[in-house]
C-alpha cells in the first residue's frame, strides 16, 4: 500500500511540475496612497482622451513606458479605499465582511482581522506549485503581543498599537516573508523576514524593498516553480512634510515649483494650506516609487523572465491632496476611490486603455485566470473575473455596471473600550458616469447624499440632488450589496434607505 502511495505521489508532483512549468509569474506592485491622478502620462495624447481630468505635473518615467507595454484601466476603483480593508479585499477576492477586514487594524480593533480560514489569492497559488513572497506593509492582522523578540509583548508601544508581528500561520501561503503591519518613518522602517527575525533599516523604505524584491528574484526564490511575489511600499502615503520622508534627489525635482503649478485642478481648497504644503514632498514620493518599480522591472528583465511574468502596477486607495477634505482616503471622492491599475502581461494582453469598472476583489479572480487557474477560483470569492474584458481590450457582455462605495466606522465597543462591532455608515455606487454616496446616522436616518455626474464635472465640484436620479442609482447598487453580502441587505438597512427617498 504504501509503496503505491509513493508512486502516485510522484506522478501528481510529475504532473504538477510539467503542469507548472510555463505557468506565468505574477509581480504585484502596490504603493500606498498613490493618487491615479498622479500618474505623467495621463496627459499623453495617447491617453489623455480616456479621462477627463488632467495628470499632477508629476515625473513617472517608468510608468509612462511601463503604460504603453500594459493594459491600464481608467476606472479601477478601491471599494472602500483605506488600507487593512483593501488589503483584505485585495487577498481574499471578498468584500470586508467575508474577509475580516472591515476597519483598519490596530489593537482596539479585534473585530477587523483577516479571517484565518479565508482562502487567500497566496493559498491558491502556493497551492498550486507557486512559490510565494511577501515583501512590505501588509496591514491586515489584529495586533496582539506577539513579538517574536519579546514574546507575550506588543512589537510597538504607540497607542493604540497599530504595527503587528504576522506568525507562519497567518501567512496564507506565503512561504518568503519580509513584512510589518503598518509603521510610518519612511527612512527607519523596519521588517520580519520568514523566520521572525527583525531587521532595523535606515533607508528609504522603498529603495529597500525593491532591493529585497530584486535579491528574490536573483537568488532567495525556488527557481523550479513559478512565483507570486508582493510588493507593497509605504510611500507615498503621509508623512510627507519634510526630507524625513523623501528622498532629496526627488524632493529637489519639486521644491522650487510654486504650489499652484503642483496643484492645478479647481477643487484645490485655499483652507486646505498645510496639505497644500506637503504637494512638492507627495510628488517627490511618486517619483522615487516610480524609480524603484522601474529597478524591478529592470532585474525581471536580466532574469530573462519579463516575457512570462504578469506584472501589476496599482494602490490600495488614491490621495485627495488638498481637494475636498482633509482626510486623504475614505471618501467616495475620485481623488480617494480611484486607483491606478496597470497590467502587463506579453503576448497575451495588448497594450490598451480600457474603461472597465474593476472592483478590489475583481483582482484575485482576474489574476488566477490570466494564470491559467480559473478552474481554482475558490466559491468564496465575490469578485468578477475581468480577463474577458482585458483580452478584449474594452467592456464585454457582462461586465460589470458599478463598483460598490463602502465605509464602515467603529460600532460597539466593551468595557475594555474594545470595538467588537462595525457600523456601516455609507455606502454608494459609482457607475460608469455618476458616483452616489450615502450616509447615515447610528439610527439609519440619511444625514448626508454625495451624487456627481462624473462625465460633466470631473472634479466633482457639484452635488447633484435630482432625487429620481438618486433613487434609480440606489436600485443599481442593490445587486452589488447582495453580492458582497452586505449589512445593508442582510440587516435591513437598505430598505429603511429607499423608504427614505421615496
Ligand atoms: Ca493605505
Amino acid at each position: 500500500m504504501k509503496k503505491t502511495g509513493l508512486v502516485a505521489a510522484s506522478a501528481f508532483c510529475g504532473s504538477l511540475v510539467a503542469q507548472t512549468a510555463d505557468r506565468p509569474n505574477i509581480v504585484y506592485v502596490f504603493p500606498d496612497q498613490l493618487r491615479n491622478h498622479a500618474l505623467e502620462f495621463w496627459n499623453d495624447d495617447a491617453f489623455s482622451t480616456y479621462v477627463r481630468f488632467k495628470a499632477d505635473p508629476v515625473h513617472t518615467p517608468v510608468l509612462n513606458r511601463f503604460a504603453r507595454e500594459s493594459a491600464v484601466l481608467s476606472s479601477a476603483h478601491s471599494n472602500c479605499p483605506l488600507s487593512s480593508p483593501h488589503r483584505g479585499m485585495m487577498l481574499t477576492g471578498m468584500y470586508p465582511d467575508g474577509s475580516g477586514v472591515s476597519l483598519n487594524c490596530n489593537a482596539t480593533r479585534p473585530i477587523s482581522n483577516l479571517r484565518q480560514d479565508a482562502v487567500a489569492i497566496s493559498d491558491v497559488f502556493s497551492a498550486q506549485g507557486y512559490d510565494c513572497a511577501y515583501i512590505g506593509k501588509l496591514h491586515v492582522d489584529y495586533p496582539t503581543p506577539n513579538n517574536p523578540q519579546k514574546p507575550g509583548t506588543y512589537v510597538s508601544d504607540r497607542d493604540p498599537e497599530w504595527d503587528a508581528y504576522t506568525p507562519k500561520e497567518r501567512r496564507h501561503g506565503f512561504n518568503f516573508w519580509y513584512s510589518y503591519g503598518t509603521f510610518d518613518e519612511h527612512k527607519r522602517p523596519h521588517y520580519w523576514d520568514t523566520d521572525g527575525n527583525r531587521h532595523e533599516i535606515r533607508e528609504w523604505s522603498p529603495k529597500h524593498e525593491a532591493d529585497v524584491a530584486i535579491e528574490y528574484l536573483r537568488n532567495k526564490r525556488d527557481k523550479s516553480k513559478p512565483f507570486f511575489m508582493v510588493v507593497s511600499m509605504n510611500p507615498p502615503h503621509s508623512p510627507y512634510y519634510s526630507l524625513d520622508d523623501v528622498e532629496e534627489r526627488d524632493y529637489n525635482r519639486y521644491k522650487d515649483v510654486p504650489l499652484h503649478e503642483l496643484l492645478i485642478r479647481p477643487n484645490v481648497k485655499a483652507s486646505l494650506a498645510k496639505k497644500q504644503s506637503s504637494a512638492p514632498y507627495y510628488f517627490a514620493s511618486v517619483t522615487g516609487v516610480d524609480r524603484e518599480f522601474g529597478r524591478i522591472l529592470e532585474a525581471l528583465k536580466e532574469q530573462g523572465l519579463d516575457e512570462n511574468t504578469i506584472v501589476v502596477f496599482t494602490s490600495d486607495h488614491g490621495e485627495t491632496m488638498a481637494s475636498h477634505l482633509e482626510d486623504p482616503k475614505n471618501s467616495p471622492y475620485a481623488e480617494s476611490f480611484n486607483v491606478p491599475f496597470l497590467i502587463r502581461y506579453p503576448g497575451k494582453l495588448k497594450p490598451h486603455v480600457n474603461p472597465v469598472l474593476l472592483s478590489t476583489p475583481d483582482i484575485m479572480p482576474t489574476l488566477l485566470s490570466l494564470a491559467g487557474l480559473k478552474s481554482h477560483i475558490p466559491s468564496s470569492v465575490q469578485g468578477n473575473d475581468l480577463t474577458r474584458a482585458l483580452v478584449k481590450g474594452r467592456p464585454v457582455k457582462g461586465s460589470p455596471k458599478g463598483v460598490l462605495y463602502i465605509r464602515n466606522v467603529d460600532g460597539e465597543k466593551d468595557a475594555e473600550g474594545k470595538v467588537r462591532s462595525y457600523f456601516p455608515v455609507a455606502r454608494g455606487v459609482k457607475t460608469e458616469r455618476y458616483t452616489l454616496a450615502i450616509t447615515l446616522t447610528r439610527t439609519h436616518a440619511i444625514k448626508e447624499i454625495l451624487l456627481f455626474d462624473d462625465v460633466t464635472d470631473p472634479y466633482q465640484m457639484h452635488n447633484i440632488t435630482d432625487k429620481k436620479l438618486i433613487r434609480r442609482l440606489a436600485g443599481q447598487m442593490k445587486p452589488l450589496l447582495i453580492k458582497a453580502d452586505d449589512p445593508w441587505i442582510k440587516n435591513g438597512i437598505y430598505e429603511k434607505v429607499m423608504a427614505q427617498l421615496n
